[in-house]
């Protein structure tokens, strides 16, 4: 699923490929894909003859504004791609929605597993009004809200597992499993640490680590997008680099005893018994 570093490396890919660029309309294919509004019509009307004038993200939600003011956001869930295509393309399977654009440009959607979804939102509606989610979540990490203070006083009022906690789009927004794993190993911190257990000491070294594994997985990004801005939940490389995501069995990078896993919230944790002890 991608997380925070893929749905940024997607954004910058869609400012260099989509910025002032003008849609010309729209075809949704697979009606549950959007979200807002209801009507076909309507959407169509609200992108039609618009140009894309920047692409924001908040937590894992992209969220462009339109020329008038406008909104067009999209959440990728489990295995949204976009796909930036000529025209004369032919469709790939599991599409389910086509932005037109002029100049017989295309931005395609496609999703095999179906839960990614798209919202256009017109200049006069707050997105949060329609995207409630967006009113509940939490800090960007690597904006300056996320201080080591301020997620050590929200620690302290949680019984959950950290990882479990960290996993919650209400305390920080945008990390998932690989980079909740990751950030655990690199502050070795053992992922069934209750919460409010963890001390001051260790609460800002897992703030420091969640910036910088996010960080660093974003430099791994890339810069340079041909069409495909793939998000397959793995950015670029990092599967190869991964401290203990995914290396169940694996020796550790740094002492070499076995990487571990246990489900913690219904999600596989990795870690390192010994680094994280
Ligand atoms: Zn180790």
């Amino acid at each position: 699923m991608p997380e925070l570093p893929e749905v940024e490396t997607v954004r910058r890919g869609l400012n260099q490929l989509t910025l002032g660029r003008k849609i010309t309309g729209g075809e949704v294919l697979l009606p549950r894909t959007l979200a807002h509004p209801f009507s076909l019509v309507e959407f169509d009307r609200g992108i039609a003859a618009r140009a894309i004038k920047c692409w924001n993200r908040r937590g894992k939600y992209l969220l462009a504004t339109l020329d008038n003011g406008s909104t067009l956001a999209v959440h990728l869930r489990m295995t949204g791609q976009l796909l930036w295509v000529n025209a004369d393309t032919p469709l790939a399977p599991h599409t389910r929605l086509r932005f037109y654009f002029e100049g017989a440009k295309e931005l395609r959607f496609i999703d095999t597993r179906t839960f990614g979804k798209i919202w256009w939102i017109p200049a006069e509606v707050a997105p949060e009004r329609v995207i409630t989610a967006l009113q509940t979540l939490g800090p960007e990490p690597l904006g300056h809200d996320f201080t080591p203070e301020a997620f050590y006083s929200l620690c302290r009022r949680s019984r959950r597992p950290i990882k479990t906690f960290l996993l919650d789009q209400t305390v920080v927004a945008g990390i998932g499993n690989i980079y909740a794993d990751e950030a655990l190993f690199k502050s070795g911190i053992d992922p069934r640490t209750l919460a409010n257990e963890l001390t001051i000491a260790q609460t800002k070294n897992l703030t420091n680590a969640i910036i910088y594994v996010l960080g660093e997985a974003i430099d791994r990004g890339g810069t340079s997008f041909s069409d495909f801005l793939h998000v397959t939940g793995m950015n670029g490389n990092y599967g190869a680099v991964a401290w203990v995501y995914g290396r169940t069995g694996e020796e550790c990078r740094v002492c070499g005893t076995a990487i571990d896993r246990v489900k913690l919230g219904g999600r596989s944790s990795h870690f390192c018994p010994k680094c994280q002890g």
